[in-house]
């Protein structure tokens, strides 16, 4: 029996009736601009941020054109410039070391644990070196909060966090993103609400957020947003933050508003289908799961499966026989980048220093999309055909070892 999966793993769901009823009234009126507002009007960009603030519990909230301006501006909102340093994860992705490199920073790069989160141990030895960490929850895994905060703040570390991958998602109830100086999240059409283009940023310190909105390009108009540090608080900051614009307009806001009223139920449709995909995969030998910590309420809109310390030919091999069934797996330890699935010595305009124990892990991640356009169904298919690829090379391993 071989069964194929004819799936596409970039298919996202249509965008909702509600969210394109939203977007004809902006288009029918033609105020995109998130200033152009007739009379009382309040825009649909500063109704966004004033729902997402109250939706995560953050005091202020920004929209802006994409989650990588939205670490920048976060960047420049706690000071970080020409000639800084920022610690970073290895295993992320291009947007969050280019975000460094955009504010002619430089990054230095944090090991990843087997559980695919940051090394802790590997961050308490250079919490020296910096004086802010870009956190990616890089592929919805969140590491050990608590005592990463505890860490950083010892040390005096701001902490600013990526939850391009965990917007929905908790570590111990507190929702990701409200732990650090900052939260930004992406809202272009691979995450958790689609926009196409778009980002967030949130946090509870006025006066970084009141910098963050004058680097957006609100001219002098902060007054109209609804999730922002009161008027005083600009009074100086209005003066001395350039203008790098990056605003939302109105016909994104309109078109997520009513995606975040859903994320909730969304993100559990994720969840159902990656609880599939580990049934189906659990016990098999060769395979490792990353653990997920009962603290950890992820958003699983992605998987990842190890294979630990296989020959890469032997991964190269398991990732072939998935493709021919229809299966498109990404492997962030394939020699060159390709789509996605860059890693922290493939940036090479930040130089970087070996770390043998982040290769080791990294040669071994196995990372696939899950679309919520994927059925129960498919899900099931898609795990029967990774396990019998995994079981058929694995046994090739060992009868070549054995002989
Ligand atoms: C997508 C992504 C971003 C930034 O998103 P853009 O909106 O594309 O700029 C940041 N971090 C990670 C890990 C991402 O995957």
């Amino acid at each position: 029996m071989t069964e194929i999966f004819t799936g596409d793993f970039t298919q996202q769901e249509p965008i909702p009736q509600a969210s394109i009823e939203a977007a004809m009234a902006v288009l029918n009126h033609g105020r995109l601009h998130r200033y152009n507002t007739a009379g009382e009007e309040i825009a649909e960009t500063a109704l966004l941020e004033e729902e997402f603030a109250a939706q995560t519990g953050a005091q202020f909230c920004l929209a802006v054109a994409s989650g990588g301006y939205a670490m920048t501006t976060a960047l420049r909102a706690c000071g970080i410039g020409h000639g800084d340093t920022v610690l970073t994860n290895a295993f992320t992705l291009a947007p969050v070391p280019g975000a460094i490199a955009a504010v002619g920073a430089t990054p230095i790069y944090v090991g990843v644990t087997e559980n695919l989160v940051i090394d802790l141990d590997d961050l308490k030895s250079k919490l020296d070196q910096a004086r802010v960490l870009l956190l990616s929850h890089m592929r919805g895994h969140i590491c050990d909060m608590d005592l990463l905060m505890d860490m950083c703040n010892a040390a005096g570390v701001t902490v600013i966090e990526d939850c391009a991958h965990t917007m929905g998602a908790t570590w111990n109830g507190t929702p990701s993103g409200r732990f650090g100086k900052f939260g930004c999240y992406s809202c272009q059409t691979y995450k958790h609400v689609n926009s196409g283009e778009g980002g967030l940023l949130i946090g509870d310190d006025p006066e970084a957020m009141a910098r963050a909105i004058m680097l957006s390009g609100s001219y002098m108009l902060f007054e109209r947003h609804r999730a922002a540090p009161p008027p005083e608080t600009f009074a100086q900051i209005k003066y001395e933050t350039p203008n790098i614009s990056g605003r939302m307009d109105n016909l994104r806001a309109a078109i997520l508003r009513p995606q975040l009223a859903d994320l909730p139920a969304q993100c559990e449709r994720w969840n159902a289908r990656y609880r599939i995909l580990e049934d189906g995969l659990r016990d098999t030998a060769g395979l490792t799961l990353p653990h997920r910590p009962q603290q950890e309420g992820f958003v699983a809109s992605s998987f990842q499966f190890l294979l630990l310390d296989w020959p890469a030919e032997a991964v190269q091999k398991v990732l072939d026989r998935c493709r021919a069934r229809g299966v498109e797996l990404k492997w962030f330890g394939g020699a060159e980048p390709s789509g996605f699935t860059s890693r922290y010595d493939s940036w090479r305009y930040a130089a970087s220093h070996p770390m043998p124990a982040s290769d080791r892990i990294l040669a071994g991640i196995i990372d696939m999309r899950l679309p919520l356009t994927f059925s129960a169904e498919d899900c099931a298919l898609i795990g029967r055909v990774i396990k019998s690829a995994i079981s058929t090379t694995w046994q090739e391993i060992n009868d070549s070892s054995n002989t």
